[in-house]
């Protein structure tokens, strides 16, 4: 069911809504085991996007995410590699990421140096391993909360200064992959399904 992703001169919210419905999509798929879209998962997709867009419904806070981190405390966020673990921001302090327990996960010393500065999705990606989806749902709402802060969340995608956020704007335009593609956490074999 082809839906037409959000363009140019819409705003940031419709850009956030559209991520939002596509991960709330991919977790109720992922949970019930299904090996692809169906039907019912679009409908999630656009129930989520619209009740985000009229606010009827709105990110669960990020103490879910607290609780996700501390029952994955034991592997990268990114890679799923265990061993020592070291602290990372999520969005870059040195893109004005907060110093703050919410923006900090647990990443193997590897992707931490890797990744460095630059944004989590785009750099994932670039690796060719999309962002599972309980980590990047904790990015979407520290992005949606640092575009909120910014008042930027209803600029057009397009007129939206390229530093001044903490993200960088492409992630919320990232090609949504196949379901198989996806982890709830990644798993340290990397990328596709638990067997
Ligand atoms: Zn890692």
């Amino acid at each position: 069911m082809p839906v037409k992703a959000p363009g140019d001169a819409e705003t940031l919210r419709e850009h956030f809504a559209w991520v939002y419905g596509n991960l709330a999509m991919t977790h109720a798929a992922l949970t019930e085991g299904a090996s692809s879209y169906g039907r019912l998962h679009y409908m999630i997709r656009g129930r989520f996007r619209k009740g985000y867009l009229t606010g009827t419904m709105s990110m669960r806070p990020l103490t879910d995410d607290e609780r996700t981190k501390i029952e994955h405390g034991s592997s990268c966020c990114y890679c799923g590699a265990r061993g020592p673990l070291t602290l990372d921001h999520v969005l870059p302090k040195l893109t004005g990421g907060a110093d703050a327990a919410e923006n900090i996960s647990y990443a193997c010393k590897s992707c931490n140096s890797s990744k460095g500065p630059r944004d989590m999705v785009l750099w994932l990606v670039n690796r060719g391993r999309f962002p599972s989806v309980l980590v990047f749902r904790r990015y979407l709402k520290l992005a949606a909360q640092a575009a909120s802060s910014a008042g930027l969340l209803d600029t057009p995608w397009s007129e939206v200064p390229g530093d001044a956020l903490p993200f960088d704007k492409r992630s919320l335009r990232v090609e949504w992959p196949a379901l198989a593609e996806f982890e709830m956490w990644p798993s340290a074999s990397g990328g596709g399904p638990h067997v």
